[in-house]
């Protein structure tokens, strides 16, 4: 697989398109559902053991489908999407952040893409308002990742820590890649921009880093474990509470019908093919044998749910949050 295959045009090529593209598959094929007059709420609350969980959105983004599923036989895969009520055209992802009250602490994992990435992107703070969060009381950072997404929002304004004199966790084997001196020279030209503003992000002024290794606590039952493929150094956020576990997957798995039934089936944006399916595995066979939740990052809203073992493969069965 190449170094780097998505580019910031190729997701603003799927945004422009888009009005274009309204009436055809998309209404006809798939079960998408837009809100009438306001926009739909961008957070929802609920509990794991004695942690009180908030998902929160930053925005949506479309992608082609053809950057998913690189690898697999494109009449099988827009077969399954189809089957699945998904487009075959783009896909919509959404970004679902967690903020996680464990009591002595408040921590959020990725801060997003702010307002450098995409239009649709970079509601995080505004939906923390909305869910009456104050970013102020945010007491650590974990960054599960450094791309676009995930990273580039913890630049403010001023070029600044959007969350200041807070630590911020990264993975150190993420850390070292992104921040490769000639790092930049030996992507392709439309790619450096990715390399680029890992740098800048991680380089911000005011924040803080610890580099943490595979399995490293940041505070008492919030622990990262190493699931590398999508990056070189991608890690999840495993929350455990009592007798109650939850995994945060990042982007080790962004599809929870796709990437459940066929973790063979990777993406464009997966930099390494081989270790992306060998961690969807190992992720996959330890929630559905322990019987933890899982959120995905990419997953439809709120993205949280439970791993059913189907045979060699899995399925996705999204969890029942209460409204009392
Ligand atoms: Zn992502």
């Amino acid at each position: 697989m190449p170094l780097f295959r998505p580019t910031r045009r190729d997701f603003l090529a799927v945004a422009a398109a888009a009005p274009a593209l309204t009436l055809t598959a998309r209404v006809s094929s798939a079960a998408e559902f837009g809100p009438v007059g306001a926009p739909n709420s961008g957070h929802v609350r609920f509990a794991l053991g004695e942690m009180q969980l908030t998902v929160l959105s930053d925005g949506f983004f479309r992608r082609p489908v053809s950057s998913i599923a690189v690898n697999a036989d494109p009449a099988a895969r827009d077969a399954f999407l189809g089957a699945h009520f998904l487009p075959v055209d783009e896909g919509y992802s959404h970004t679902n952040h967690i903020v996680i009250d464990s009591g002595a602490a408040r921590v959020l994992v990725d801060v997003g893409s702010g307002d450098r990435f995409l239009p649709t992107t970079g509601r995080l703070m505004d939906n923390l308002a909305t869910a009456g969060i104050d970013p102020g009381s945010i007491t650590h950072v974990i960054i599960t990742h450094a791309h676009p997404d995930h990273i580039w929002g913890i630049r403010d304004g001023f070029d600044e820590a959007i969350l200041p004199d807070i630590p911020y966790f990264i993975g150190a084997t993420e850390h070292d890649f992104w921040m490769q001196d000639d790092l930049v020279n030996r992507v392709p030209a439309e790619m450096q921009q990715f390399v680029l503003g890992a740098q800048n992000s991680i380089g911000v002024d005011g924040a803080d880093w610890t580099l943490l290794a595979p399995g490293q606590e940041v505070v008492p039952g919030i622990r990262v474990i190493d699931t590398p493929g999508h990056t070189p150094g991608h890690m999840s956020v495993v929350l455990e509470s009592g007798s109650e576990q939850l995994i945060v997957l990042a982007d080790a798995l962004t599809n929870p019908y796709l990437d459940f039934a066929h973790p063979e089936w990777v993406n464009e944006a997966d930099m390494d093919a081989e270790q992306t399916i060998a961690t969807r595995r190992r992720l996959l066979d330890m929630a559905a044998t322990d019987r933890m939740a899982v959120l995905g990052y990419h997953f439809p809203f709120p993205g949280v749910g439970n791993v059913l073992r189907d045979g060699d493969s899995y399925r996705f069965i999204p969890a029942l949050w209460r409204f009392d």
